[in-house]
């Protein structure tokens, strides 16, 4: 199936009645760009999060644990979706298009399985196409630049066990740090089934691969796949348990983010969109924490060092 036409102005509508009847909650932030070492950070109050439920504590696995997954849904806003926030209620067979309750930006939306499945399970191809779809009519429709993204384990900023991709448009101008890397800016270009590509003056492991007009399901799940391995390798080598990463991707590429902690020490929560430097804050205490650190020491202490390439043999 292809995107409706008129996606687009349908997810308008219902955002706009969603904000209107209270079901949607949204509240205008403050926001502050600054560069540092030539990366864009688009720093926001998003008082929205202060209202979204936080995981059940039940629902995290202790340390010493292995990765179960239970079939408890302890909290499950995605079966069914809430009626006010629907925008396709059947997209490709398998999934839903949903508005965010609690939206950090207008518009932000979900795209949700029907069926429950886990959201530590990986990505299908059939998730990657759908979520490709949905990203490219959204830029044309809109004339909006989106970016989308997945929270995968407790320590990746994840909140909901039922399997969900978010989307949301970039601020207007800001260019993810991504961009530059696919353009060779780091070192070199990237050559199919080879080792992704990073920033390496980044303090924090990431993977990158470029897309270039690739589109079906096998192609993209053989690219989500390379950077799952070097993810899991990533985690493994550090110890990092249980399996937390954030993807994220954008028409132009995918970027995988290891992590070892879903909020810093001073309690504050990072999820995938962090990793491209738009960071999230409850409210001003919490924004005056992030400037005051800067927001590589912040993404550092929730990542995963970057490995030296000859510290392992093999990938996962
Ligand atoms: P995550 O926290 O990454 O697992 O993403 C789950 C998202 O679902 C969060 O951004 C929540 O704001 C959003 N959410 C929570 N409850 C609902 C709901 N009832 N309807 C739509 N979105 C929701």
């Amino acid at each position: 199936m292809t995107v409706p036409e008129n996606f687009y102005s349908k997810l308008s509508e219902v955002y706009d009645a969603a904000v209107a009847s209270g079901d949607l909650i949204y509240a205008e932030s403050t926001t502050k760009d600054l560069a540092v070492n030539d990366i864009s950070y688009h720093l926001a109050i998003a008082s929205s999060l202060a209202s979204k439920p936080v995981p059940d504590n039940a629902e995290k696995p202790k340390e010493t644990e292995p990765e179960i997954e239970t079939s408890e849904k302890p909290f499950d806003p995605f079966d069914p979706p809430h009626p006010a926030l629907l925008v396709l209620d059947n997209f490709n067979n398998d999934y839903a298009v949903v508005l965010n309750k609690f939206a950090v930006v207008p518009r932000h939306f979900l795209l949700v399985t029907r069926e429950f499945s886990p959201q530590s399970s990986p990505l299908r191809p059939e998730d990657l196409e759908a979520s490709l779809q949905l990203i490219k009519a959204a830029n044309k429709q809109s004339g909006k630049r989106h970016v989308g993204f997945f929270n995968s384990g407790v320590n990746s900023g994840a909140s909901v066990t039922h399997k969900h991709i978010q989307f949301l448009a970039l601020p207007d101008g800001f260019k993810p740090f991504p961009d530059d890397v696919i353009k060779g800016k780091y070192g070199r270009d990237y050559e199919e089934g080879q080792r992704p590509l990073s920033n390496d003056t980044l303090p924090f492991a990431h993977f990158i691969v470029p897309l270039h007009e690739v589109e079906e399901g096998d192609d993209l799940g053989f690219r989500y796949s390379t950077l799952l391995s070097r993810t899991l390798t990533s985690l493994r080598l550090h110890k990092a348990t249980p399996i937390s990463y954030n993807f994220l991707f954008t028409e132009e590429w995918f970027l995988a983010v290891p992590r070892r902690a879903a909020e810093t020490k001073e309690g504050i929560s990072v999820n995938a969109v962090g990793a491209i430097g738009l960071l999230l804050a409850k409210g001003d205490e919490e924004l005056k924490i992030i400037e005051e650190r800067g927001p590589e020491s912040i993404l550092e202490e929730v990542g995963l060092p970057v490995r030296e390439e000859d510290e392992v043999e093999y990938d996962y």
